[in-house]
């Protein structure tokens, strides 16, 4: 019998958004799976942290962070400075929408409207990260990720993504695939949580009849799973937690006032909690970090936080300068947030909000202790015999 042929089935299933917090106010199939741990989160949104938990790599070190990067060469969206002339009104409510709107389609599923807001002056000179699916092999640009790893190996594994259905459908079908397959690895990313969480991270009746409906769904795989094999794992992931938002601030008013030009001045980017800036002039610069220094709901983090942070690029692609809400605060650009999207909860914090903590649940004891939400890979590579020392280790 092969290595591989002696690994244990192991079920592992993400699920976008669900906090520590509310897992434990919830009690969230504390029965089934009593090994819990608050996993701390990399600053940033899923498309930051998912490929940290698929790689144990910073930001930094495999390429991914926030959704839109400088590249004035590569913009998928050059032929928008062709439309300069129109004013911010048409270009912002009808092709950047547009346009940003298939990014989100082909790239992350929910769409990016939910987290970012990019002026229609700054796109062409953006491109964005998540081109690849990277629940698949070479999914990830600067590393391998688990399914490089797995692939490699030889294990026979299943991924799920909201690339295949709904959390639902993708739950059904991972449900019968453990049944019929022969397949040992399992990986299931629930991603309509945080759509969910977004409006409703404080509304406990709601709260509690939804994940109700996943504790159910839950139960059913790992009741599968232990009638295929009575060895089988089940461990639940999140990428983040929800924050409640408290205040709102309408930081590109503010920086619009300063009478710089996009894009000869400064090029800005606004994401939900945090801002990023590039900028042409020292002018430009100087007066934005002043406007900045003003500010008491965010800050801008310093080189060695943003080493610290494991989201320090030598290149600047992801901005010269990011400024950083503070917990429970929210930027709201009214010129360019889809009208209506207004949540109540969100994320993106700095990873030491409690509120931002992502869980590790599993009905086995973790190969290692449990920390950030980096050690997810370990633990995948752990359950598919990839960790050197535990692949020669004999059966226990
Ligand atoms: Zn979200």
């Amino acid at each position: 019998m092969s290595r591989v042929d002696r690994l244990d089935l192991h079920v592992f299933v993400l699920i976008d958004a669900f906090g520590w917090e509310i897992a434990q106010r919830l009690g969230f199939l504390s029965d089934a799976l009593p090994h819990r741990a608050p996993l701390r989160t990399v600053l940033g949104y899923s498309s930051g942290a998912i490929p940290t938990m698929l790689t144990g790599k910073s930001p930094a070190e495999h390429g991914h962070w926030n959704l839109f990067y400088y590249d004035p060469e590569g913009s998928p969206f050059r032929w928008l400075r062709r439309l300069h002339f129109l004013p911010d009104s048409v270009l912002g409510h009808r092709v950047v929408r547009k346009a940003v709107k298939e990014v989100g389609r082909r790239a992350l599923g929910l769409g990016p409207l939910f987290d970012c807001a990019v002026s229609p002056r700054v796109l062409p000179w953006l491109n964005w990260v998540e081109k690849r699916n990277i629940y698949q092999p070479h999914g990830i640009r600067g590393v391998a990720s688990i399914f490089d790893r797995l692939a490699v190996a030889g294990v026979p594994h299943r991924a799920y993504s909201y690339h295949d259905g709904t959390d639902a459908e993708i739950l059904s079908r991972a449900r019968h695939d453990i049944e019929a397959g022969r397949a040992t690895l399992f990986f299931v990313y629930l991603s309509e949580i945080d759509a969910f969480l977004h409006h409703h991270v404080e509304d406990d009746a709601p709260l509690k009849e939804k994940f109700s409906i996943y504790e159910t769904g839950l139960r059913e795989l790992l009741g599968t799973a232990l009638r295929r094999d009575p060895r089988a794992g089940l461990t639940l992931f999140s990428d983040h937690g929800m924050t409640p938002v408290r205040r709102h601030y309408d930081l590109a008013r503010d920086i619009e006032t300063l009478g710089l030009r996009m894009p000869d001045d400064y090029l800005a980017v606004y994401d939900s909690t945090m801002a990023r800036f590039w900028f042409f002039s020292e002018r430009a610069r100087a007066l934005v970090v002043e406007q900045l220094a003003s500010l008491t709901c965010g800050r801008v983090l310093t080189d060695e936080e943003q080493a610290a942070l494991g989201i320090r690029f030598g290149d600047r692609r992801y901005g010269d300068l990011v400024f950083l809400l503070e917990p429970g605060w929210l930027v709201s650009s009214s010129n360019f947030n889809a009208p209506g999207w207004q949540p109540t909860g969100m994320h993106g914090y700095h990873p030491d909000d409690p509120s931002s903590d992502a869980i590790f649940l599993s009905n086995q004891a973790p190969p290692r202790p449990m920390r950030t939400i980096a050690d997810a890979y370990a633990c995948m590579a752990h359950a598919a015999g990839l960790l050197p020392d535990i692949a020669e280790a004999p059966r226990r």
